[in-house]
């Protein structure tokens, strides 16, 4: 049976959240046998609830805003027809390697420990 997958990239938290919220908007009886959560993963039977793929997309994305905290931060990608992953896009993740020194953003750990030797060298002198 065609199915789609919402991943929550390891939050399972936020797993639940969406999970509690697809379950007001599409499913009044709150019939649970066709939306099922694993962990960080949803899986959802779109043909038994009637809802088409573009409505799950449109209710994730009011989720998203209807959630200040997420609004400005997380985003919802596609892949392979059936699956969205909901999360942090990573340029978003990238950006928290900084610097606690001066803010620098690295754009890997390597770039990171580099660039804190230059402290280093500054402080000797
Ligand atoms: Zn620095």
């Amino acid at each position: 049976m065609p199915s789609i997958v919402i991943s929550c990239a390891g939050d399972n938290e936020l797993a639940r959240k969406i999970n509690d919220y697809l379950m007001d908007k599409i499913t009044p009886s709150h019939d649970t046998i066709y939306i099922s959560l694993s962990e960080d993963e949803l899986e959802i039977v779109l043909e038994k609830l009637g809802v088409s793929k573009d409505e799950i997309r449109k209710l994730l994305h009011d989720f998203i805003k209807s959630n200040s905290e997420l609004a400005d931060y997380y985003s919802i990608t596609e892949f392979n027809d059936n699956v969205f992953v909901v999360g942090i896009p990573k340029s978003l993740d990238e950006m928290t390697v900084n610097c606690e020194i001066c803010g620098y953003i690295a754009s890997s750990e390597d770039d990171l420990n580099i660039h804190k030797r230059t402290h280093g060298l500054i402080f000797i002198l």
